[in-house]
């Protein structure tokens, strides 16, 4: 077994793992993985990861309403959102707003009305987070620019950009507003060039590990349905694209996800 590990972000309540979320869990536990970020995707499924939290020793949660979301959601889940994080604010479990962000590689929500309605929903969410001075867990799909233009506008304390594939400009523009970079099995695929190489030469504190499981399954393993269980040979893949010890790896990304989720770094503390 090597160093703990952190899945920083994981949705266990889906139902493409074709069984439960805790046996998911368990089987990543058992391999190292010492913590799981689950985040929420909608207001139907808040209760379902704060469940999950609550119930695995392994999980903490985040509430947010994710950009492929949006064209469902309403006004009416913004301020049941606000309301929820007040309640939240009390559980240890609780430790980020996500999953928000933008979609610009889906082409209906790409343009017109949706895009207006994602970005109102990004917005709302990030003063959301500023209010409660929470990190926020964000969705990068070539929307790294638009992404950034509104944290600059609406300063939160940073968080995760989750799955990141942008330029080494726009790594460097999320790093100097609080963020760490989300690394997971799309650096597993040689043809994935500019993601190897942003993770073989990003400085390793502005590094995360993710699995995105049930997405984003990696080479070795795709188009299986991915799992948390794979986040070892994730860490075992960054480590052999750095020419890092693997220890090393999982020592500074537990550190990074630390600092950038300071409620889950205080659990991991106690
Ligand atoms: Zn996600």
């Amino acid at each position: 077994m090597t160093a703990l590990l952190i899945d920083s972000h994981c949705h266990l309540d889906a139902t493409e793992f074709g069984r439960p979320a805790d046996a998911v869990a368990d089987e990543a536990a058992a391999l190292g993985v010492r913590w799981i970020v689950v985040p929420a995707v909608e207001r139907a499924n808040f209760s379902a990861v704060a469940a999950i939290a609550h119930r695995h020793p392994c999980c903490v949660y985040a509430l947010g309403i994710h950009p492929m979301y949006v064209a469902r959601a309403d006004e009416q889940d913004l301020i049941a959102l606000r309301t929820q994080v007040v309640q939240a604010m009390g559980d240890p479990r609780f430790v980020a707003i996500g999953e928000i962000g933008l979609d610009f590689f889906i082409p209906e929500l790409k343009e017109g009305p949706l895009r207006d309605k994602q970005e109102h929903f990004y917005v709302e969410q990030l003063k959301i987070a500023r209010d409660f001075d929470l990190p926020v867990i964000l969705h990068v799909r070539r929307s790294q620019d638009s992404l950034l233009k509104q944290l600059r506008r609406f300063r939160v304390r940073g968080g995760i950009a989750h799955a990141f594939n942008g330029s080494e400009q726009q790594a460097a523009a999320f790093t100097g507003l609080g963020f760490v970079l989300g690394f997971g099995g799309a650096m597993s695929f040689t043809r994935a060039l500019q993601i190897r190489r942003l993770a073989a030469t990003l400085p390793l504190d502005s590094i995360v590990l993710e699995t995105d499981a049930p997405d984003i399954s990696p080479s070795w393993l795709h188009p299986a349905v991915n799992a948390p269980a794979q986040l070892p040979r994730i860490a075992a893949e960054l480590a052999e694209l750095r020419g890092q010890p693997v220890a090393d790896i999982a020592h500074q990304t537990s550190q990074n996800v630390a600092r950038v989720l300071p409620r889950l770094g205080s659990l991991m503390m106690a």
